[in-house]
């Protein structure tokens, strides 16, 4: 049966690094007789350009029809006077609210070929393999009430809410647990439970998800711990889960330990395993055009959409290993160039990931 993949290039450096993993998903597609059909939408600034919108309804309804979406990134300097409403990012937050996409999946990966890369010690970081999973459409980002009032002594006060309905945590939860069935079976949720009482709530429900995967170990952690601990002995967790906030600030700390954000791949998925991949980073309009950018997230990314929307993990590994490859016979984009290796340009680095397949 033949999966639809919906591309979306997005703007600055997204055609460039969308370009290269669109070569290796039609390599793969070939190889193992995937049947992957491909089409493209627009979002971003490039769909504002073209129809006035950041998210056109079109987008949406491709996306809706497709199995998975690969995008690259959105947004610049180019529509810093746009409508705020109408900015390239309000497009992408419209396509993952619009499509449900819920669970956002971030792994931190550091290839040891790039652990000189990292600010923390060789040794504390080489081989780390984390994966945190994010809340991403509810808790304190989108509680209602909100917003900034005038107090009766005149003063003004910002508010918002912090808040998780059962269900919330526990689709989160099942998102986390199954993916930990394909890992190392460890799940670390991380709360504050000693303060706010939705996070009680999070952490009754993670025991009870707990209770349909037996072989799974859950612990659970103090966020404050957790960024500590992150920066300690980072090797010590396998997945994380947490809620929107925590999950924003930790992802971002646990990407920066592998020192590349070019190497680091993500995913969005709802209820059915529909996901959006992207990588990690922006559009770098600092290097757009240039030919430079490191597409290495972007193909990894693929093989994210292999694993968890198109069923086919043979091909993800296959890629995995193909980006290792690569690594070990010293290519390096600039962004992980390092003295004794060879630089080399965005093409080349997805030509040589092709190459590896052959
Ligand atoms: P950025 O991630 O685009 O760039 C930060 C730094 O990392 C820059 O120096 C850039 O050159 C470098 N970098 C990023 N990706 C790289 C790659 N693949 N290869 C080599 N170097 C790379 O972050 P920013 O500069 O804060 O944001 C730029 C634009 O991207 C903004 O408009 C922002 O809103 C948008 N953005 C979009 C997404 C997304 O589409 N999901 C995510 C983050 C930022």
């Amino acid at each position: 049966m033949s999966k639809k993949v919906l591309i979306l290039k997005g703007d600055y450096i997204g055609p460039e690094i969308v370009d290269e993993a669109v070569k290796v998903l039609k390599k793969v597609d070939q190889k193992f007789s995937l049947g992957i059909e491909l089409e493209e939408g627009l979002l971003g600034g490039a769909a504002y350009d073209e129809v006035g919108e950041p998210c056109p309804e079109k987008t949406l309804e491709q996306g809706r029809q497709s199995d998975a979406i690969l995008m690259g990134s959105v947004g610049g300097p180019k529509w810093d006077e746009v409508d705020r409403d109408l900015r390239p990012e309000k497009g992408l937050l419209k396509l993952r609210s619009g499509l449900e996409l819920f669970g956002n999946l971030r792994p931190a990966i550091l290839y040891p070929q790039l652990a000189d890369a990292s600010s923390l010690k060789p040794e504390i970081v080489a081989g780390l393999n984390i994966l945190i999973v994010r809340e991403l459409t509810g808790g304190i980002y989108f509680g209602e009430p909100r917003g900034i009032r005038v107090l009766e002594n005149g003063e003004r006060e910002g508010y918002n809410t912090y808040k998780y309905c059962e269900s919330e945590i526990r689709r989160i939860g099942k998102v986390a647990f199954e993916a930990a069935m394909v890992r190392d079976k460890r799940v670390c949720s991380v709360d504050k439970a000693n303060v706010l009482e939705a996070t009680i709530l999070w952490r009754e429900i993670m025991e009870e998800v707990a209770k349909d995967y037996p072989e799974v170990t859950l612990s659970h952690m103090y966020v404050d711990n957790a960024a500590m601990q992150l920066v300690r002995a980072p090797k010590q967790f396998d997945v994380v889960v947490t809620g929107n906030m925590f999950g924003d600030i930790l992802s971002d700390a646990a990407a920066m330990l592998t020192g590349s954000i070019g190497m680091l791949p993500s995913a969005s998925l709802d209820k059915d395993g529909k996901g959006l991949y992207e990588p990690c980073h922006g559009s770098a309009p600092d290097i757009a055009g240039q030919g430079v950018a490191n597409p290495l997230a972007t193909i990894l990314s693929v093989a994210m959409m292999l694993r968890y929307s198109l069923d086919a993990p043979e091909a993800a590994d296959a890629i995995e290993v193909a980006v290792s490859k690569v690594l070990d016979m010293g290519l390096r984009t600039p962004d992980i160039y390092t003295e004794g290796t060879r630089k080399v340009g965005t093409s080349e680095m997805g030509d040589a990931v092709v190459q590896c397949f052959m």
